[in-house]
């Protein structure tokens, strides 16, 4: 399986699609899931090519981890949240959808669910999150 340069995230990358940008640096970038099973759920992908797990090499790992934990601690306080679920999929018999590694970030609550997956959040309500995690991060 080879990286497909047109995926999703590959173009948000290249600034060919809009997101709702929470944080970069050098080798990271993350947004919010347009289609967020909790609130404050959000993905963060390495900026150079992998599709995913399986062929990533340490480095791009090391750094997605290192945000993965950073915007965590954040989400933590931008949510008010009780604890922290990370999700990663790998290949469409691992539940993969987007050829681009990328790790979710589900803020979460003591006995709340996570919202089914499929429905678009309104553009109002994730810029809100935005805002919230900007804040938490600054
Ligand atoms: P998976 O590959 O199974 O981890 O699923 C891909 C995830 O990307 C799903 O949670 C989608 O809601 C999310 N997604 C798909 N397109 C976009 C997009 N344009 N912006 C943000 N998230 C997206």
């Amino acid at each position: 399986m080879s990286y497909d340069n047109d995926n999703i995230f590959a173009k948000i990358l290249a600034g060919e699609l809009p997101c709702y940008k929470i944080y970069e640096d050098e080798g990271t970038f993350a947004f919010l899931d347009i289609m967020p099973r909790a609130d404050g759920h959000l993905l963060v992908i390495p900026k150079t090519p992998a599709r995913n797990l399986l062929d990533a090499n340490p480095d791009q790992m090391a750094a997605v981890m290192a945000t993965v934990q950073k915007l965590s601690k954040a989400a933590m306080r931008a949510f008010a949240a009780g604890g922290i679920t990370i999700q990663q999929f790998n290949e469409a018999a691992g539940g993969q959808e987007v050829y681009h590694l990328h790790v979710h970030v589900l803020p979460r609550h003591k006995g709340q669910a996570l919202r089914p997956p499929g429905t678009m959040a309104d553009a109002d309500i994730l810029s809100g999150h935005v805002e919230k995690m900007r804040a938490a991060l600054e």
